[in-house]
This record gives structure tokens, C-alpha cells and sequence, in this order.
């Protein structure tokens, strides 16, 4: 039997996954609280609902991918939410990147009424949602990932079951500590070669493939290099998930030295009025420090 697949929330992230569900022949119902952001997707074949309520009450497996703890507890839980519409035997997967805690407290929720849940947040950027080679870390029931494997297959090249509900999350929040290291070592590397008078795209092709490689450095580099700094991955949602990071060490009683670090750069530009920026403007902090402008 064909899954049928529900999809609320149509960002920057939602939207090409969506598109590749579909592409992939699942028969796909979509719902986006700003409703034009949901056109091109009813122009490519899939439903269009009126609230999350009614995209669950189509759907088998009903994907939320929005922002933040609170608005995932609201499209699943709240007034007109998931829980209200999804039948006994359905599958909730969150693939936003919220707390940890909050995802075990709706899966709570959502299992008392016969409703399973997995925490299914990504990694790979804008890039790997349109090309449908997100990294997915899952946290939740074996049995419930592999049925949903397939629909995960349509959005994703690598999915890994992490652990119970919560441990996709919390990988998640290792993941965001890397992205970050990596991210500031590329500001700081981008600053310091364009101080020393070298061509920085030369410099950035020579380094790339090398040991000191990453995703950041092949993917953000150059929009650097162009001063391209519209959002693959906005600074505000940067700095909610580095929060999660912090409160999670927080209770661990856990140093974050590099994260906070960082985390107070991205502040210096959320100051600067640059929330809605890609994170690729981190160098922007460095930029004001020292002066450079780092262009290829
Ligand atoms: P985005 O472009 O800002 O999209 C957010 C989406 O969530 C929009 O469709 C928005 O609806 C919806 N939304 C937010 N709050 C809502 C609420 N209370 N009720 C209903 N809908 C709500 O963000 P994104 O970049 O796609 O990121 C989505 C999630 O993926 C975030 O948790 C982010 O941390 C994570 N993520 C992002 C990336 C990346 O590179 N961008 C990579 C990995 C993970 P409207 O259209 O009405 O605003």
C-alpha cells in the first residue's frame, strides 16, 4: 500500500523536500500557514489543505517541517493541529530542528492517542534539500523508521537511527557544534588570506578537497567569495539551534567553549540588523573586527 504523505510548513527546507516526495509518486497533501508559498507544489500535483488538522486527516505519515519548538508543539498539538485530524496507526515525524525535550514531550502526547512520532531533523542545507541528499538523524521506534524509510529515501542519501525519541534531536545538536567550528574556520581562514594578499578563490580551490575540506568550506565559500549572503540557512535559526546546544550542556554542566564563542559573533550581527542573512555572513563579524573585506 502507498503511504500517503502529509507536509506542513514550506520554507526554504520544506518546500524542495516536499517537491521530491512527490517526485518520488508518494500522493502528497501540503499545508503552509503563508498559503502562496504551497502554489507550486498544488501546480505539481499535490493536494492542498486547509490547516494541519485536515492535512492529517489525508495523510498516513505527516511530516512537519517548521521552525522552532513551540511552532512544531502548535501545528501538532494545538487548536487545528495534527493530533486532532491524524487517525490511530499514523506517524508524526518532525524533521525541524527543536529541543530534544519537547520532541519527547509530543511524542508523549501523540502516543496516547495511537499516534506514533519520530524526531527526524536534517542536515546538508538548501543544497541537499532540493537535491534530495539531506542527511537524516532519527530518533524514535525501529519498526516506525523502517516504514517510513522510503518517504525518508525520496528526501535523503544517508539515514541513520540513532536511538529513542529525542536522539535524532540531540544528534542534531552535535551536528550544529561541527557546522559552526567548521563555519568560523572558514571566516577566520577567508580573513586571514585576504589580509596576506593571495587570490582568495585560488586559495579557497587549493584547500577545498584537501584535509582541511567541509561542507561549509565547499558550499559557503564561494557565496562568500561572491558576497552572496541570502539565507541557505538563516543566522536566526542558526542561533535557536546553537541555543538548544548550550541549554542541553547547560544541564549537563557541559563547557561549549568554540559554540559560545561563536554563538556571541552571530549576536554582533544580529545587532548589526543581519538576522535573515545565510550564516556564510559570520565573516561579516570578522570583517568588522579587522577591517578586510573578503570578496574573489
Ligand atoms: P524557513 O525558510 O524560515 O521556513 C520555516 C517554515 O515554517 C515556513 O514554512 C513557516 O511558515 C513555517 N512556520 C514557522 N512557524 C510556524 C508556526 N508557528 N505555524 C505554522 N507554520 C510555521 O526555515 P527553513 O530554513 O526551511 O528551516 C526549517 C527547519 O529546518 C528549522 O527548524 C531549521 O532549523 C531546520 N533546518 C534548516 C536548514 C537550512 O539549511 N535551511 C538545514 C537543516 C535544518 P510561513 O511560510 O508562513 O512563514
Amino acid at each position: 500500500m502507498t503511504e500517503r504523505v502529509g507536509f506542513i510548513g514550506l520554507g526554504i527546507m520544506g518546500l524542495p523536500m516536499a517537491g521530491n516526495i512527490l517526485k518520488a509518486g508518494f500522493p502528497v497533501t501540503v499545508w503552509n500557514r503563508t498559503a502562496s508559498r504551497a502554489e507550486p507544489l498544488a501546480q505539481a500535483g499535490a493536494q492542498v489543505a486547509a490547516s494541519p488538522r485536515e492535512v492529517a486527516a489525508q495523510s498516513d505519515i505527516i511530516i512537519t517541517m517548521v521552525t522552532a519548538s513551540e511552532d512544531v508543539r502548535q501545528v501538532t498539538l494545538g487548536e487545528d493541529g495534527v493530533i486532532h485530524g491524524a487517525q490511530r496507526g499514523a506517524v508524526v515525524v518532525d524533521m525541524s530542528t527543536i529541543s530534544p525535550q519537547v520532541t519527547r514531550e509530543i511524542a508523549e502526547a501523540l502516543q496516547a492517542q495511537g499516534i506514533a512520532m519520530l524526531d527526524a531533523p536534517v542536515s546538508g542545507g538548501d543544497v541537499g534539500a532540493r537535491n534530495a541528499t539531506l542527511s537524516i538523524m532519527v530518533g524514535g521506534d525501529a519498526a516506525v523508521v523502517e516504514r517510513v524509510r522510503p518517504v525518508f529515501e525520496a528526501m535523503g542519501k544517508k539515514i541513520t537511527h540513532i536511538g529513542p525519541n529525542g536522539a535524532g534531536q540531540t544528534c542534531k545538536l552535535v551536528n550544529q557544534i561541527l557546522v559552526v567550528g567548521n563555519n568560523m574556520a572558514m571566516a577566520e581562514a577567508l580573513t586571514f588570506a585576504t589580509r596576506a594578499g593571495v587570490d582568495v578563490g585560488r586559495v579557497l580551490e587549493a584547500v577545498s578537497g584537501g584535509a582541511a575540506g567541509s561542507w561549509q568550506l565547499s558550499n559557503l565559500g564561494p557565496r562568500i567569495l561572491k558576497r552572496d549572503f541570502a539565507p541557505g540557512f538563516s543566522i536566526r535559526n542558526q542561533q535557536k539551534d546553537l541555543r538548544l546546544a548550550m541549554e542541553a550542556a547547560d544541564q549537563m554542566r557541559l563547557p561549549l567553549l568554540g559554540t559560545s564563542m561563536i554563538h556571541s559573533l552571530f549576536r554582533v550581527l544580529e545587532a548589526d540588523g543581519r538576522a535573515d542573512e545565510g550564516t556564510q555572513a559570520l565573516v561579516k563579524a570578522l570583517e568588522k573586527l579587522t577591517g578586510v573585506t573578503v570578496e574573489g
